[in-house]
């Protein structure tokens, strides 16, 4: 198996990683132990956000259940169908995916295609419980928001998909005419969850501002919307609202538990980016 391209996370040495077994380690000694359920941590305590830094354990547990029960499905089919189209019978594409939480999106593309993947997430939570099921994969616990642990000119394609955005790492990844998918929530995202929690269905248009931030390093070569709906019992509601809302949780949770369903939409706005051949961003 081609090993994953992953690089040392001390300041300021950024050697590629081997693998050795237990450990990864770089030529200046540097080494990280590989963890019992196989993953790494890369994270260096600079790039911690604090003491218990990515999402809370019932975050992660509660989209992990969603995942499960297919709540993005048709998004998760949709960008393995255009992935489909990237990849050579040559060699596997590399895909690293940011933010990739328990893993759900990057084992169901290694189900349909053989990949190098690997899976980057803040909060060590998710990334025992996506190397827990899957062992095939590499995954990390990084920050995604800081100096990407992999190595330079390396990736075929960066994931985004509702998740962390990192314009400068992704182009100094990414091998020359790689490609950056990237999904933010589409204006009608969980509509019906906000008029019923919130009270009013506060729309924003993210994806003009995701183009404007990749305009200097990238080219828009795809860009498409994914919707599905979803009934969803008292359950799954507070689920979907501990996944998706931060801070005032509790008092938006006090309101769920007045619904016993709601049908939800889950919308979308894909785009694919190309590293521009010439002028790309520069970094290090
Ligand atoms: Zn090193």
């Amino acid at each position: 198996m081609t090993p994953a391209p992953l690089a040392c996370s001390v300041r300021d040495c950024a050697a590629p990683l081997v693998h050795t077994g237990t450990t990864w380690r770089c030529a200046r000694g540097h080494a990280f132990d590989v963890a019992r359920h196989g993953y790494v941590n890369l994270l260096q305590p600079q790039d911690r956000k604090s003491a218990d830094a990515g999402d809370s354990r019932d975050a992660v547990d509660a989209r992990a259940r969603l995942d499960a029960a297919g709540m993005s499905a048709t998004l998760v089919d949709s960008v393995a169908t255009r992935i489909a189209s990237l990849s050579s019978a040559a060699s596997p594409l590399t895909v690293v995916e940011l933010g990739c939480g328990t893993g759900h999106l990057l084992r169901t593309l290694a189900q349909q295609q053989p990949i190098v993947g690997v899976g980057l997430d803040l909060s060590t939570r998710a990334i025992e419980v996506a190397a827990r099921s899957d062992r095939d994969l590499q995954w990390v616990v990084a920050n995604a928001d800081r100096r990407l642990p992999i190595v330079g000119g390396s990736v075929d394609l960066v994931l985004s998909i509702n998740a962390r955005r990192n314009p400068a790492e992704a182009s100094r990844v990414l091998r020359p005419g790689g490609h950056l998918l990237m999904a933010v929530p589409a204006e009608d995202d969980l509509i019906e969850l906000r008029e019923a929690v919130l009270g009013a269905g506060v729309e924003r248009d993210r994806v003009t501002t995701l183009i404007a931030d990749h305009a200097s390093g990238f080219i828009v070569v795809d860009r498409w919307t994914t919707r599905e709906q979803h009934p969803l019992d008292r359950s799954m509601l507070s689920d979907l609202l501990a996944a998706t809302y931060r801070g005032n949780r509790r008092s938006l949770a006090h309101r769920v538990q007045t619904l016993d369903q709601l049908t939800v939409t889950r919308a979308s706005e894909l785009v694919m980016l190309r590293g521009r051949e010439s002028g790309n961003l520069v970094i290090g």
